[in-house]
C-alpha cells in the first residue's frame, strides 16, 4: 500500500449519480485494491500507481459544493486502503453538512476488526457494503451488492433507513459531445440495445 500523504490517489468521480445508495449521491472510486476478487469488474482500480491525485481539502471542498445531493458514496479500489485520509474526510462532511455516508469494502466483518476500522466505521458512516465479491455467488438483481454473500450494514450513528431493493439499475449518461456511459452492470441485451441506438 502507498502513502499519498495530504492526497487521495482516485480513479474516478461523478458529481451525480442515482444507483450507489440512496437518492442523488456524490460518488467516488478509489485507486487501488489488493484484495483481488475473482471476477472483479474494476481491475483497472488495481493498480497503486497514481491515477489522480486529489488533496482531501479540495475533495471535501467538492463534495460540500454539489448541488441538492442526499450523500457521498465510497468506493473503488478500495476506499481503507487509504483509510486515514478518508476518516478525516468523514467526519469533516458530518461536521459541515447533513450528507450521508455510504462505503463499499471488500474487508469481510472479522478484517474491519483486526484492523481496529469498526469504531470509526460506527463514529461516521451511515451504510457499509461489506466483503468480497465472490463470481460464484453473482447477484445482479440486488441493488448495490454484487454477490450474494455481501451485507449492507447500518452502523450506530446510521440516519439512514433506505433498505436494498431486488432490482438492477443502471444509469446512462449522454455527455454534451452526445457520447454515452454506462454506469453498473447491464445485462448484454442492454448493451446491445444502447449501441443500436447510438449507431
Ligand atoms: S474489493 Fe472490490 S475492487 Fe477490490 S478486487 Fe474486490 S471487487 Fe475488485
Amino acid at each position: 500500500m502507498k502513502d499519498y500523504g495530504n492526497n487521495f490517489n482516485l480513479s474516478h468521480i461523478e458529481s451525480s449519480s442515482h444507483i450507489y445508495g440512496p437518492g442523488k449521491r456524490f460518488v467516488v472510486w478509489f485507486q487501488g485494491c489488493s484484495l483481488a476478487c475473482d471476477g472483479c469488474w474494476n481491475q483497472e482500480m488495481w493498480s497503486f500507481k497514481e491515477k489522480s491525485l486529489l488533496s482531501k481539502e479540495k475533495l471535501l471542498a467538492l463534495i460540500l459544493d454539489a448541488s441538492e445531493i442526499q450523500g457521498v458514496t465510497f468506493l473503488g479500489g478500495e476506499p481503507l486502503h487509504q483509510a486515514e485520509n478518508l476518516w478525516w474526510l468523514m467526519r469533516q462532511i458530518r461536521k459541515k453538512s447533513n450528507l450521508t455516508i455510504f462505503l463499499f469494502t471488500g474487508y469481510e466483518q472479522c478484517e474491519l476488526e483486526r484492523f481496529r476500522y469498526l469504531s470509526n466505521i460506527h463514529e461516521l458512516c451511515d451504510m457499509v457494503a461489506i466483503g468480497r465479491y465472490l463470481v460464484g455467488n453473482r447477484n445482479i438483481n440486488q441493488q448495490w451488492i454484487g454477490s450474494d454473500n455481501q451485507v449492507i450494514v447500518y452502523p450506530d450513528n446510521s440516519r439512514e433507513i433506505a433498505k436494498s431493493e431486488s432490482i438492477n439499475q443502471v444509469e446512462i449518461i449522454i455527455e454534451d459531445n452526445e457520447s454515452i456511459r454506462i454506469l453498473g452492470f447491464p445485462d448484454e441485451f442492454l448493451v446491445n440495445d444502447i449501441k443500436g441506438t447510438s449507431s
